[in-house]
């Protein structure tokens, strides 16, 4: 099966089709079942077919499909409030995907700062091994020069400390910085949770500085990291959430969460999205949410994260029984946190060769940096399909290091 030529080259697409899924499974044209523990990159939070988002997609279809925002979208109201409910912020402000949250969260911050006539604070301060997206600002917030390569001046306005490092971020904290722009924990930058604390001393130096903390939970929010949102973990508020990936369960959907105080910076003509918050959109999004926030549903995946660390630790660890000749251990470490976890890969094994082989053995995997293999299942995959994927992980682990020997 040849790619198409007629598609442009950005993607390195792996030769797979598939028609169809079930909720952790994936199912293609040649026959083969997968466990899907790269759920579209963290976007189907409740794996495939998903009853609740099947039917209200299907009901809404039959209704309506777009109106634009020049009218009043009662299914953004539900929504809206359901996440100002669950959060700390105010206010939402709906969009399609996390480059578009990312984006409209610097808006609204440096709107902030300027509404307030504090009009030099424009700088967004950001952290090594950052993604944020790939719009042309987003470029300069993120922190791959590959990245950007090619693409024109670099935009303005971004500079960076060193990400987990108090002391540097300290250093480049100034009454020029408009927000710090960060990640709870860094997925694309190879699944590296925050130092303990660090998220907390940085909420208190922006509070110092006058800056704002934007907390960028597109990959770890929506119940990834055990609750519906990140920083929750760290006894922090954020004044601006971006959010996607998750939130619409598959149907594109990004939102922009702030506090009044900041929101408010935002009046009429000030931004905006063609499709932000369309009704399908918005239904898709209420389903998840009330998948999430359901009695029972955050304890339940608390357990079921708490299994995988024990599997993941385990799976590092005894790594090397019963094995005479092997050289060098495969798995260095455990990363991440919730259902956004990595483990660290010896350089001996690149990650896009493992994630090809574990493939073959029907298990669905996502790299990233630092030669890390990151794990995302759907939130509610069973303890059972845990086992099966650590099984298979395992089998694994032994075929490559009789090949390595
Ligand atoms: C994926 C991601 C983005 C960008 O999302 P897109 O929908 O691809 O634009 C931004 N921030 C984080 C943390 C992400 O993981």
């Amino acid at each position: 099966m040849a790619l198409s030529p007629d598609i442009m080259k950005t993607y390195g697409r792996i030769d797979i089709a598939f028609t169809h899924g079930k909720g952790s499974f994936l199912f293609s044209e040649d026959g083969n079942k997968y466990l899907d523990y790269a759920t579209g990159i963290a976007v189907n939070a409740f794996g495939h077919s998903h009853p609740d988002l099947i039917n209200a997609l299907q009901d809404q279809a039959s209704k309506l499909w777009h109106v634009s925002n020049l009218y009043k979208i009662p299914e953004q109201d539900k929504v809206a409030n359901l996440l100002v409910k669950y959060s700390c912020a105010n206010q939402a402000f709906f969009c399609n995907s996390g480059a578009e949250a990312t984006e409209g969260a610097v808006k609204v911050a440096r709107r902030y700062a300027w509404s307030k006539k504090d009009t030099e604070r424009d700088e967004i301060l950001c952290v090594t091994g950052a993604f944020h997206g790939r719009t042309l600002a987003m470029l300069a917030a993120n922190d791959r020069p590959l990245f950007r390569e090619g693409f024109g001046p670099k935009v303005p306005g971004f500079s960076h400390a060193e990400w987990g490092n108090i002391e540097d971020l300290k250093k480049k904290l100034n009454n020029k910085v408009a927000a710090v722009l960060i990640e709870p924990v860094q997925g694309e930058g190879g699944a590296r949770k925050a130092p303990i604390n660090y998220l907390k001393e940085v909420e208190a130096l922006t509070k110092e500085n006058g800056s704002l903390l934007i907390s960028d939970e597109v990959q770890i929010g929506m119940g990834r990291s055990g609750k519906l949102f990140a920083y929750q973990n760290e006894n922090i508020e954020p004044d601006i959430i971006a959010l996607a990936k998750g939130l619409g369960g598959g149907f594109p959907v990004g939102a922009v969460l702030a506090k009044s105080e900041v929101g408010d910076a935002m009046v009429p003509g000030t931004h905006g999205s063609t499709f932000g918050g369309n009704p399908l959109a918005m239904r898709a999004a209420e389903v998840v949410i009330n998948l999430i926030i359901e009695d029972g549903f955050l304890e339940t995946l608390n357990e079921k994260i708490k299994y995988l660390d024990t599997k993941i630790n385990s799976l590092i660890k005894n790594q090397t029984n019963n094995l005479e000749n092997h050289n060098e251990i495969l798995f260095v470490k455990a990363k991440g946190y919730g259902f956004l976890r990595g483990i660290e890969l010896s350089e001996k094994f690149s990650v896009a060769d493992f994630s090809t082989e574990a493939r073959k053995k029907g298990l669905l995997l996502v790299g990233a940096a630092e030669n890390t293999i990151r794990i995302l299942p759907p939130l509610n995959t069973s303890f059972e399909e845990i086992d099966l994927a650590f099984l298979k992980l395992k089998e694994l682990a032994q075929e490559l290091y009789k090949k390595n020997d």
